[in-house]
């Protein structure tokens, strides 16, 4: 694939502001069957107000296009579940979040948001809270990380993480325009950092409650792709990009409820970690693919097929941050999520084992 052509973007801002006589551009996006993103656009009447989700159409793509149906039978429904402005289109143009349902009413293989909204339904009154932080590493449309040496590696590890000046960190550019365009469409992006590894970038997200944790992510992963585009960048959320002493790429999901963030907390936190704990395995088995490359006990994680935890513990399944253990309640960090989970999956199987 050629490289993008980053300066016909100035060109396009010469049309962005054309009037568009009543009529807006609606961005339907949707998950596609290998964890990525997927789009495309349909005109529809300006609305006074705006449009909600019940107020959008449904819509249809083939999805024997995308492995997500078979070609004599490919029509999958696009069903609107949430709506943001569009920080590309700019006006009154929108982004349409949407989920993947079958012709015969049956949600999509790949739709893991109907199981998991249904039951943040049941147990609402538990507020719970996610907090979701994203690793990803920017790669160039070779494969290879941005500033790694053509033969050899980068020096080791130490002053990447936060890094600070040439040499240390690349393609600042694509997260500053990515923190710009969450900020705009609204979604809770709550702080970006560079990664451990060299062209390794974190962005947080959350607290969100409920179903609007894996919508918030979404809409962030489809923003980040969307930008990286523009700067002819790839995103991979391949949670081992790099084999060897390189750090792996994880989704850590941080959680509380009422019960926890209120003064004696820490024993309803300790009941979780316990219950998580009898369930260590069917959680490894939904937060992410590649993960056993990740999780090895080196490189600040916990071992698969082991879980842990501890007080301020990064090598551990299970984290307690030091000042949820200070105060007495607060919330607790599940770092076994890979980079590549599906947010959904993990908020899911979090309520169900708490919960149901
Ligand atoms: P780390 O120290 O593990 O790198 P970060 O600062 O990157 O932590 O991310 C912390 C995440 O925890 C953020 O997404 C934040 O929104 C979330 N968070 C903070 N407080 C809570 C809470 N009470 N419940 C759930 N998530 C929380
Ligand atoms: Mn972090
Ligand atoms: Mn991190
Ligand atoms: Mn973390």
């Amino acid at each position: 694939m050629a490289a993008a052509q980053t300066s016909n973007q100035v060109v396009l801002k010469k049309y962005q502001d054309l009037p568009q006589q009543g009529s807006i551009m609606a961005e339907y996006i949707w998950i596609d069957a290998e964890g990525g993103t997927r789009s495309k656009s349909r005109t529809l009447d300006f609305k006074e107000g705006g449009y909600t989700p019940k107020d959008l159409p449904v819509w249809n793509f083939d999805g024997s296009s995308t492995g997500q149906a078979p070609g004599d039978n490919s029509d999958v429904y696009l069903r609107p579940v949430a709506v943001f402005p569009d920080p590309f289109r700019l006006h009154d143009n929108i982004l349409v979040l949407t989920e993947c349902w079958n012709a015969d009413g049956t949600p999509n293989k790949f739709n893991y948001r109907h199981e998991a909204a249904k039951l943040m339904e049941t147990h609402a009154a538990h507020k719970p809270w996610f907090g979701l932080e994203q690793e990803y590493t920017l790669l160039d449309l070779q494969d290879r990380p941005f500033g790694w040496p053509l033969a050899g590696f980068p020096a080791p590890q130490g002053p990447y993480y936060c890094g600070v000046g040439a040499g240390k960190v690349v393609q600042r550019d694509i997260v500053e325009a990515h923190y710009k365009a969450c900020l705009y469409t609204g979604v809770k992006i709550s702080g970006t950092n560079a990664e451990v590894m060299p062209a390794q970038w974190e962005f947080q997200v959350g607290p969100c409650e409920g179903i609007e944790m894996g919508d918030h992510l979404w809409l962030a992963r489809f923003l980040l792709a969307r930008v990286a585009e523009d700067f002819g960048a790839k995103v991979s959320v391949d949670p081992k990009p790099m084999p060897g002493d390189w750090n792996g790429a994880g989704l850590h999901s941080n959680f509380s409820t009422t019960e926890m963030r209120e003064e004696g907390g820490m024993k309803h936190i300790e009941a979780a970690i316990k219950k998580l704990e009898g369930r260590h395995m069917e959680h490894i088995a939904v937060y992410g693919e590649g993960n056993e490359k990740r999780l090895t006990g080196r490189h600040e994680t916990g071992a698969i097929d082991k879980f842990t935890y501890g007080v301020a513990n990064r090598g551990a399944s299970i984290r307690i941050p030091r000042e949820t253990a200070a105060k007495g309640y607060g919330y607790f960090e599940d770092r076994r999520p890979a980079s590549n989970a599906d947010p959904y999956r993990i908020t899911h199987i979090i309520m169900e084992t708490l919960y149901a």
